[in-house]
């Protein structure tokens, strides 16, 4: 293996996806606590919430003079690079938490195992299927009395359409948390209530052995060999080609919060998790390892702070090796540009990257040269697949205040639209004409708002609109024509595609009876 193939091979680069309050950010700390990349875990990042995260940002900005974000930590584990992509949930809930996931080569997915599977894990979960990356499943919280594993992985397959294959299974749950059983390795993980952090564990020859009746609760035993027999009896078997199209995800069992079977998930997942993948193109799949650098933008990030009104474009590098100081081509404006100071981000801190690799990371500095989808590659000149819109869920009908305003506020709101911090549609087939703003979360309305006051000195009027789902619309043209006639709340996004408006799930399937020979697509891929 070249030196290339070798670091590449090293790396995984993955997104952890759940819903709030699963303990997304409980296991990051500890999985940066096993790289040695945080001395105590606990420090990552503080609470979430809006007015929070915006005086987060200013205040380190204050202290340190740059831009801080914790939207990309790497750590290493055993001869690996791990790099982890935030996907941030609660009100800062947006479009770019889906993009993110387009620069993940795999995806843990957290669930709360009192809750099962809520409602944006059900979101994210479909963004990361539709890519056919593998999945991983961490159910989390086992120290608290959850719900029964079996009816969990049940509610996985419902309502996510996946089958599972437990990697351990737990033995009891809550006040009676025995601890794991690996069925790999056929060891038992002892979970200490008192001292969490001592972990204890013992090669058994099988759920028979009868050590684990000297070890175990009687009644305890007897409903863990019950289920491991179901497990091999009913259960899906292994299957390493489903579990890496992301057909079948293996699941873990464990609580965050006492570090309990953390390392068991980090072990099995390195083993199982893909290296880098390379990506489409116009000029057909791009493979990671080859000398030739490219990479694309999935996330750029404005700075919240009107003092300095840096952004910072997220890399993600899909091909060969990027050297500091190194000469790219910017695709989309076919100019050639030197990548001087690019950042690479630990879990507190930032660093000037050296070296980077395929699968890797890397945070650009942007005077407003790129855009998200962006190709950077250092010869040949293809680009990388469009990045997809998401549909959004809130709308509103958008102006300006001061009618002598309206030049910057059009630069502003096509600048924000090509950064993808909104979506921007145009009413069809309707007088006045009217723009309307599209946003997967409500922060995206404020960061909108925030950023054309103060980067373009334009005040807003902003009129929430009652529709809730956006559909991307094609199919049989006849009907389509006639539906373009016919339809109320259309509107073309910004190349032009056919949009419909609705404001809800009622007013849609009503629609679609109306036209079966059309597709009503949730995202601007249209597939
Ligand atoms: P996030 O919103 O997904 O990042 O969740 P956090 O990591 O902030 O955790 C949400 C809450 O759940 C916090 O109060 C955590 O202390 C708690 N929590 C996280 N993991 C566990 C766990 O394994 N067991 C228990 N009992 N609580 C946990």
């Amino acid at each position: 293996m070249s030196k290339l193939e070798e670091e590449i091979q090293s790396r995984k680069t993955f997104a952890i996806i759940s819903h709030p309050d699963a303990g997304k950010t409980t296991l990051t700390e500890k999985l940066l606590y096993f790289g040695g990349a945080i001395r105590e875990a606990g420090t990552v990042k503080g609470k979430k919430n809006t007015k929070h995260a915006t005086s987060d940002w200013m205040e380190i900005e204050k202290q340190r003079g740059i831009s801080v974000t914790s939207s990309v930590m790497e750590f290493h584990y055993k001869d690996h690079q791990i790099n982890i992509l935030d996907t941030p949930g609660h009100e800062d809930f947006s479009e770019d938490t889906y993009r993110t996931l387009t620069a993940a080569d795999s995806a843990t997915m957290l669930i709360d195992a009192a809750k099962g599977v809520e409602a944006q894990t059900k979101k994210l979960f479909k963004v990361c299927s539709m890519r056919g990356i593998p999945i991983f499943t961490f159910i989390n919280k086992l120290d608290r009395q959850g719900r029964d594993p079996f009816e969990l992985m049940e509610e996985m397959e419902n309502l996510l359409g996946i089958r599972s294959y437990p990697m351990n299974w737990p033995i009891g749950m809550g006040m009676d948390f025995y601890g794991i059983y690996d069925r790999h390795s056929k060891k038992v993980e002892l979970y200490n209530a008192d001292n969490p952090s001592h972990v204890e564990i013992k090669q058994t020859s099988g759920p028979d052995d009868p050590m684990l009746d000297e070890m175990i609760d009687a009644s305890l035993l007897a409903q863990f060999r019950e289920e491991m027999e179901l497990l091999d009896v009913a259960g899906d078997p292994y299957d390493e080609r489903k579990i890496k199209s992301g057909e079948l995800t293996p699941v873990f069992f464990g609580s965050a919060i006492s570090n309990f079977g953390v390392q068991n998930f980090l072990e099995h997942f390195l083993n199982l998790a893909p290296a880098p993948v390379g990506r489409d193109s116009d000029q057909g799949y791009i493979a990671p390892a080859q000398d030739n650098f490219s990479g694309f933008v999935f996330k750029i990030q404005a700075n919240m702070n009107p003092k300095h009104r840096d952004r910072i474009a997220f890399l993600r590098i899909t091909s060969g090796k990027y050297t500091q100081g190194m000469y790219v081509n910017h695709v989309r404006l076919s100019k050639s540009m030197r990548l001087a100071q690019p950042t690479q981000f630990l879990a507190q801190d930032r660093n000037i990257v050296k070296e980077a690799y395929a699968g890797d990371i890397i945070g650009l500095y942007d005077p407003g040269t790129f855009r998200i989808g962006d190709t950077l590659a250092d010869s040949s000149d293809f680009q990388f697949d469009e990045m997809p819109h998401f549909s959004p869920e809130h709308f509103a009908a958008i102006s300006v205040k001061d009618a002598m305003k309206h030049k910057s506020f059009e630069k502003g709101l096509q600048q924000l639209t090509e950064e993808g911090a909104v979506q921007l549609f145009q009413t069809y087939n309707k007088y006045p004409e009217q723009q309307i703003i599209g946003v997967v979360g409500v922060l995206q309305f404020e960061v909108m708002e925030y950023r054309l006051k103060n980067e373009y000195n334009a005040d807003i009027r902003l009129e929430k609109l009652p529709f809730s789902i956006a559909r991307w619309v094609n199919g049989d043209p006849d009907e389509l024509e006639t539906f373009k006639k016919r339809q109320k709340n259309l509107a073309v996004d910004r190349d032009g595609r056919m949009v419909a408006l609705f404001d809800n799930e009622f007013q849609m399937n009503m629609t679609k009876d109306k036209y079966p020979q059309l597709t009503f697509y949730e995202n601007s891929y249209m597939k």
